[in-house]
């Protein structure tokens, strides 16, 4: 290719004029591989008079951005040691920048005469000054204090320094790039853009490059991220409406298992469990199979709801399969609806890798014919071998967990099978419509009435001892405690061992009087299942342990919950680990023990002292971190965009999937959207669960 050659959207980076070969190939290795790339580039930040002061009007202990002119800088020495000064000024005075660390970093960043923009707190020792301030070499004219422009600043890695591209180089190569770029074919139609209110796809690119007024810029990013949004409703939508255009067996009548298990619950159903029960009972008597998700924090009561549904099937002489992503969690499962089956003579049984071949083989046959009417299970449910006389409902725990093969494999050994997924995690709202909107939703948020909300809080290292008398006085009345230490590598032997050595002073010492039981990932399945026991039938008054969270402990009478190096573990677990006091009848406490104090650590296990709601809890943790670490892994196709922020994006996600819907009600196959079809399969293909329209 030569430099006459049009460049175009695709054009390999290397050719855009000022790339070359060198920058090309660093550019390439943090993804940007062509033109479009490099313009879906976008800033981590802008500048903007807004949140610029002049130094005349900073003041101590504030953090403020200040841009001005480089005037000199150099490493001062001290006694000991030494430290970079740099002294920037502009019309109304002068700032000191100092750096004690990292000086032969800085050493080489500036040039006497750039413009910089600073941002720090302000100090004040000889002058204002800022104490290892954040920092950005800008162009001569880029002060939006004189200009009254936007200046966007783009993130700049070391790599990237390496072929001297800072922020302002980046910004020379994507103007290059929008001189011959002038226009991009938009996927959505011009009526479509209009009607929306939407920037076309071009304008909203250039705008987040070179921004003309705040409310183009927020216009633009509006627009980016409603691509995202939409594409991913779009999917959930296809997934839905194909789900919904199978036509199966009706479920009106309740059947005589389920009226029997009414009868007989021994607790009148919360309003949330009504209203879900009535959720499922009208999905069940229309002819379009369920497909529903119900989501709930550990202990309101999903199971029951499971298990009712499944009795409606049952008592329609149909079959039901419970999957469950673990064989701890199949086997918990099992006993739960082996009690309710047991009383109401169904017949269930539980299928895992770990039982014996002659078993297996008299599940499959029973299977088969019809005989076993409720199976719970893993994978093992997945298998070839594993057919069913009748299969209506599947009921799927933690769906999220299974890929969508493993359910798809599951749901097709039925024709046209209900499905119920249960979740626990919690997982935001918003959060949930971007990657669970092809189910509907239903949520049970309250507790069964008799529950005594939990007392957690947060200890610091000398109020221990007033926490271990509090165990004495529980253990005394007969009830259980945990103290769980935190283990972060399940390889990291020193977790285990401080654990352990602690579980040793314990019993030596402060509780020498009472029976401690210790628990710790590298026992084998024999002593983990013995301790459990232990556990669950009162053998031991405390267990030291680092790993409960995956366990299926459930001691009604476990009242303490002690959480060792609490600031160590992430909020999820937290709130799981607390989940395994407050079972029974009695008041339960949660202490979180804090050994290191930071803002963040501290700002985390406040929000778990302030709400007791795993859904809430996951909220605020969003905020806190950010979308990235809840959809994690490369599943979701969309994450990867930097451009999101699902915590604060909810206004576009429910315009993205409005729309989305809409679209596919009237358009199911994307036949008279052939340019959204086309972007579909090309970026999306891989999410497309159940359709096929390529
Ligand atoms: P989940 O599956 O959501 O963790 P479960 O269905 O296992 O919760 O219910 C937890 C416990 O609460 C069970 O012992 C169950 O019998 C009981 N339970 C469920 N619903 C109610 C209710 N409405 N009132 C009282 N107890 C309930
Ligand atoms: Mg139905």
């Amino acid at each position: 290719m030569n430099n006459k050659t049009k460049i175009h959207l695709g054009t390999d980076i290397q050719y855009l004029k000022g790339v070359g070969p060198k920058r090309g190939t660093f550019l390439n290795s943090i993804g940007i591989k062509n033109v479009h790339d490099l313009l879906r580039t976008f800033p981590r930040k802008y500048l903007d008079r807004t949140n610029i002061k002049t130094i005349d009007q900073i003041k101590v202990n504030e953090k403020v951005v200040v841009i001005g002119t480089i005037e000199s800088f150099g490493v001062q020495r001290l006694k000991k040691g030494k430290y970079f000064k740099l002294t920037v000024v502009d019309q109304t005075g002068f700032i000191n920048c100092i750096w004690f660390h990292g000086i032969s970093w800085i050493v080489d960043k500036f040039q006497v005469g750039d413009s910089i923009a600073i941002y720090g707190k302000i100090e004040f020792y000889r002058g204002y000054r800022i104490i290892h301030p954040e920092f950005d070499i800008l162009g001569g004219n880029d002060n939006p204090l004189n200009t009254g422009t936007i200046i966007p600043i783009y993130s700049t890695s070391s790599l990237l320094k390496k072929v001297s591209l800072d922020s302002r180089g980046i910004r020379r190569l994507i103007d290059k790039a929008l001189l011959h770029i002038t226009s991009i074919e938009d996927h959505f139609s011009f009526t479509f853009l209009k009607n929306e209110g939407l920037y076309d796809y071009y304008k909203s690119l250039h705008e987040v490059h070179n921004p003309s007024s705040n409310d183009a810029l927020k216009s633009a990013y509006y627009r980016l991220k409603f691509d995202e949004y939409f594409f991913l409703q779009l999917v959930l939508a296809m997934n839905k409406h194909q789900i919904k255009n199978y036509k199966g067996k009706k479920f009106v009548e309740l059947g005589e298992y389920a009226v029997k298990m009414y009868k007989n619950l021994g607790f009148t159903l919360t309003n949330s469990q009504i209203k879900v029960m009535r959720e499922i009972r009208s999905d069940l008597s229309s002819n379009k199979p369920m497909n529903r998700l119900v989501q709930g924090d550990v202990g309101c009561g999903k199971t029951v709801i499971a298990m009712l549904t499944a009795a409606i099937i049952v008592g329609n002489s149909s079959q039901v399969a419970v999957m469950a992503p673990t064989e701890i969690l199949a086997e918990q499962h099992y006993g739960s609806f082996k009690e309710y089956c047991d009383i109401l003579g169904i017949q269930c049984k539980l299928l895992i890798s770990n039982i014996n071949d002659a078993d297996k083989k008299k599940i499959y046959k029973d299977l088969k014919e019809g005989a076993i009417q409720i199976i719970v299970g893993t994978h093992a449910l997945i298998q070839d071998k594993v057919e069913f006389s009748d299969l209506a409902l599947v009921v799927i725990d933690e769906q999220h967990r299974f890929g969508v093969e493993q359910r798809k494999n599951l749901i097709n050994k039925g024709r046209h099978v209900n499905m119920l997924s249960m979740t626990a995690t919690p997982i935001p709202r918003t959060l949930t419509f971007a990657i669970h909107g092809d189910m509907d939703l239903s949520w049970i948020d309250e507790m069964p009435k008799n529950r005594i909300p939990i007392k957690t809080s947060i200890v610091q290292r000398n109020q221990i001892d007033s926490v271990y008398q509090t165990m004495k006085k529980e253990m005394d009345k007969g009830r259980f405690c945990f103290i769980v230490f935190p283990i972060i590598q399940e390889s990291d032997k020193i977790d285990a061992e401080a654990a352990e050595s602690a579980y040793q002073k314990f019993s030596n010492d402060v509780f020498k009087d009472y029976t401690l039981g210790f628990l710790h990932g590298k026992l084998n399945k024999d002593d983990k299942k013995n301790i459990m026991d232990q556990v669950n039938n009162g053998d031991i008054q405390c267990l030291v342990s680092t790993t409960v969270v995956e366990v299926g402990i459930n001691n009604p009478n476990a009242t303490i919950m002690v959480i060792e190096n609490a600031e160590r573990f992430g909020l999820t677990q937290l709130h799981q680990l607390r989940g395994r006091v407050g079972r029974g009848k009695y008041q339960s406490y949660c202490y979180m023990i804090q050994r290191k104090i930071t803002e963040n650590s501290s700002k985390r296990l406040d929000i778990l002292e302030k709400y007791l709601d795993g859904f809430k809890i996951s909220d605020e943790d969003l905020k806190l971190r950010g979308p990235g670490e809840f959809l994690g892994t490369k599943q979701h196709g969309y994450v990867s965009s930097k451009l999101l922020d699902i915590a604060n994006d909810g206004e576009i996600i429910r315009h993205a999937r409005t729309r989305a819907f809409e679209i596919i009600e009237n358009d199911p196959k994307l036949i008279s959207n052939q340019n959204l079809k086309l972007k579909l399969l090309r970026d999306y293909k891989h999410m497309l669960e159940f359709i096929n329209i390529g």
